[in-house]
């Protein structure tokens, strides 16, 4: 079975894909699943128009021309020697070695691959008697407490911080008394007010490990941390803000977009020095 890669016809298991493939470790790319029968390709021009479109979106360059990407495709069709077939698209923004949110604004070569298989085996008593579905959540946007690699939205959010100078995004989600903050695009965040430290809570965010080591040290050294819904309008009326994470350790704000804090406040300053003294005592450990 052959497979086409960025230009190419490989064999389908040759191992033809960097692991720091964006698609690989941050779920950016996108995908299309088209019928064929011989050589003819279903709705192609529908299905590439929609890769087209969130591929600008998401602002991945697309590849190719869709008479040269078809071109290929029925070459591949034909290699394969599918008559009732599939033909899989992938396009993702290419090999990132630095492996940051971040994706370099040039020089980023998209990954663009096209499998073509015989059509998966459907019981046709679906179609005769009908098929039985079961109820079941919607969790795509619930499962933010997992680390998983679906970090497309982290990548936008984190892209547009970039994009206008910025460190981080302040993510946010929004109930009936306004926009609440959830976390950044790889850190947790922290506000301080009249003496007291409050965090958003967990629900639906990462349960980071920084965040944890930070509220348990600022409690022993006998500062109040409060865990709970945080609206945005408490970050821009806080008078200190800080991230924490595994890279950003704990990282005073000093700008949510124009509103400007004092940086690193007095907490934020014992949180740093607290959270570094924990460090070296771990590393001393062991
Ligand atoms: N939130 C998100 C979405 C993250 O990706 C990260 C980084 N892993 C964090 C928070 C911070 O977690 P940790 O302190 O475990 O690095």
């Amino acid at each position: 079975m052959k497979a086409f890669l960025n230009g190419k016809f490989i064999e389908k298991k040759e191992k033809a894909i960097a692991l720091e493939d964006r698609g690989f470790t941050f779920g950016d790319g996108l995908f299309e699943v088209l019928r064929t029968k011989n050589s003819h390709i279903f709705f192609f021009e529908d299905h590439l128009l929609r890769m087209k479109y969130s591929a600008e979106f998401l602002g991945i360059p697309f590849p190719y021309s869709f008479d040269y990407i078809k071109e290929m495709a029925l070459e591949l069709i034909s290699l394969n020697k599918v008559n009732d077939g599939e033909l899989y698209i992938e396009l993702t923004r290419g090999t990132d070695l630095n492996r940051e949110h971040r994706y370099p604004s040039e020089d980023m070569q998209p990954t663009f691959f096209m499998l073509a298989f015989p059509l998966r085996q459907i019981d046709p008593e679906n179609w005769k008697h009908g098929a039985t579905v079961f109820p079941y959540p919607d969790l795509r946007h619930r499962l933010c407490e997992h680390k998983t690699i679906n970090l497309l939205p982290n990548v936008l959010a984190k892209n547009f911080a970039y994009a206008h100078g910025g460190y981080e995004a302040l993510m946010y989600r929004e109930d009936h008394m306004g926009k609440y903050v959830t976390e950044g695009g790889s850190s947790n965040y922290f506000i301080v007010k009249n003496g007291r430290v409050i965090t958003p809570e967990i629900d639906n965010i990462l349960p980071g490990i920084t965040r944890a080591k930070v509220i348990k040290i600022l409690k022993s050294h006998g500062i109040e941390v409060i865990e709970r819904r945080v609206y945005l309008e408490e970050f821009l009326n806080a008078d200190e803000v800080f991230l924490v994470s595994t890279v950003s350790k704990v990282m005073p704000v000093r700008k949510i977009a124009d509103r400007e804090f004092t940086a690193p406040g007095e907490i934020t300053m014992t949180a740093m020095k607290l959270y570094g003294r924990l460090m070296e005592e771990e590393k001393g450990r062991h």
